[in-house]
């Protein structure tokens, strides 16, 4: 192994050097491929090398590659703009471009609090969000994000946020509660908590529509998130959704809400935004809070140097054209079902699967120790990362995450393959995760 001067995420190992992609397969130095089912963190929307995406950013680097927004807007800004205004939930007015998620997490946070300062309740301060939550990893974000482990050690640094229960129902509904009687109960737990902390303190309620990396996909059951709008509208508190993960179609709708028949207030999205051709996330904000800071102070105050990065904004706008014109949203919830099809087909009576549970192309797969006292592995034996090995090993990327039940506990599998899967890509998924995971266990 050559030395490396890169600060890599395991300092123990380096990975190899991915080379190539094309399509559904990345490539490393020593040639192998590897068929990407989770689109590195359920990033790829397109595959890799997409034609049209490339030749806009192409294009756009011919054109202009960056000009700083304090002093110039530019064309394709404002066309993507323009795009993701048209295509957004009812009332969402602007878009608000950052370069990925935790910025757009970070960037919601602030507009929130800028926001009730500019309406007269500067008061209002706290933050709820959600346990086994992540909505990423600057300081702001990780305070929101309810993920016990990855908190613990900068625990000092954060501010305070209140965190209610995830909706989990593999694990949290109780045997006597329907989930719509199960969704009441988690909204009930919200208002409780705004009353709490003082109804009137609280800014906006953070939670990522369908949960994504740490809890290994939750799906909110029937009601329980327009009871959560319902209770955020009687006491003046936003509701900021992070469709980070599970937004810009993952699901099978552009936005996750909408299957959900949601509005948020603020939404963040970013990930398959850009489907990885470039760093991008943007905010997008209802027009009533645009039209208090424009009635205010009269800017956001808030900014970084990359904000609407010409040739971000060129990669997201193709990514998202190619989308509609190729029409993948209806390919994805297509080959959700099946991907679903093959999952429980491969999974439904393996001792060690827990439950499989997912929207369009966005499932995940948790694994458990007992099925039927659903007691989870081991840590110390971190099934997780051998899952991840093994697959790896048979060509085969996938995105598994422990900690799934309390930061600590809990193993699952991620899979988000790009929307131009085939159905013998998925077929393929399947049986590989099924090798990987067989592997990993003995
Ligand atoms: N929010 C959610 C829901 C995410 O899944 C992620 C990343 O996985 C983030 C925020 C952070 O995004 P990024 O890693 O681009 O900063």
């Amino acid at each position: 192994m050559t030395t490396t001067h890169v600060l890599h995420r395991h300092l123990h190992h380096t990975p190899p050097r991915a080379v190539a992609g094309h399509g559904m397969t990345l490539r490393d130095a020593s040639g192998k491929e590897y068929l990407d089912a989770s689109g590195g963190a359920a990033v790829s929307c397109l595959g890799h090398g997409h034609p049209d995406v490339l030749a806009a950013m192409h294009a756009q680097i011919d054109r202009l590659a960056y000009a700083h927004t304090s002093f110039f807007t530019t064309e394709v800004a404002e066309e993507l703009a323009d795009q993701l205004v048209r295509t957004a939930p009812e009332g969402m007015s602007h878009a608000y471009f950052v370069s990925g998620g935790s910025e757009a997490v970070e960037a919601a946070l602030k507009m929130a609090r800028q926001y009730f300062v500019e309406i007269g309740q500067p008061q209002r301060r706290h933050f709820i969000a959600r346990r086994q939550s992540y909505h990423g990893n600057t300081l702001g974000a990780l305070a929101v994000g309810g993920n016990a482990w990855r908190r613990a050690q900068f625990a000092p640094l954060l501010i305070d946020v209140e965190h209610v229960a995830p909706c989990y129902p593999y694990r949290e509904q109780r045997a006597e509660e329907t989930p719509e009687q199960y969704g009441q109960r988690l909204a009930q737990e919200l208002e409780d908590t705004i009353l709490r902390l003082g109804a009137d303190s609280v800014m906006a309620f953070v939670a990522e529509t369908v949960g994504g990396a740490t809890a290994g996909v939750l799906v909110p059951v029937p009601g329980y998130l327009q009871a959560v709008r319902r209770v955020c509208d009687t006491h003046g508190v936003l509701l900021i959704l992070d469709e980070v993960m599970c937004g810009m179609g993952r699901t099978g709708t552009l936005h996750a809400c909408e299957q959900d028949g949601v509005v948020p207030d603020l939404m963040t999205v970013a990930k398959g935004l850009g489907g990885g051709y470039q760093p991008i996330g943007a905010v997008l904000a209802q027009g009533r809070i645009v039209q208090a800071m424009t009635a205010g102070s009269g800017f956001f105050q808030h900014g970084h140097t990359y904000l609407g990065h010409a040739v971000a904004c060129a990669a997201a706008l193709a990514v998202q054209r190619v989308i509609e014109r190729d029409g993948l949203l209806a390919r994805v919830r297509e080959a959700g079902q099946r991907l679903q099809g093959l999952l429980h087909g491969a999974f439904d009576a393996h001792p060690h699967v827990g439950d499989i549970r997912g929207r369009g192309l966005f499932w995940g797969v948790e694994l458990v120790q007992d099925r039927a006292s659903k007691a989870p592995f081991d840590p110390s034996r971190r099934l997780h990362a051998r899952v991840k090995a093994e697959a790896f090993a048979r060509g085969l990327l996938v995105y598994p995450m422990g900690g799934t039940v309390d930061g600590r506990y809990g193993d699952h599998v991620l899979l988000a393959p790009p929307f131009i899967a085939s159905d013998a890509d998925l077929a393929t998924i399947a049986q590989r995760l099924q090798a990987a995971l067989d592997a990993a266990l003995h």
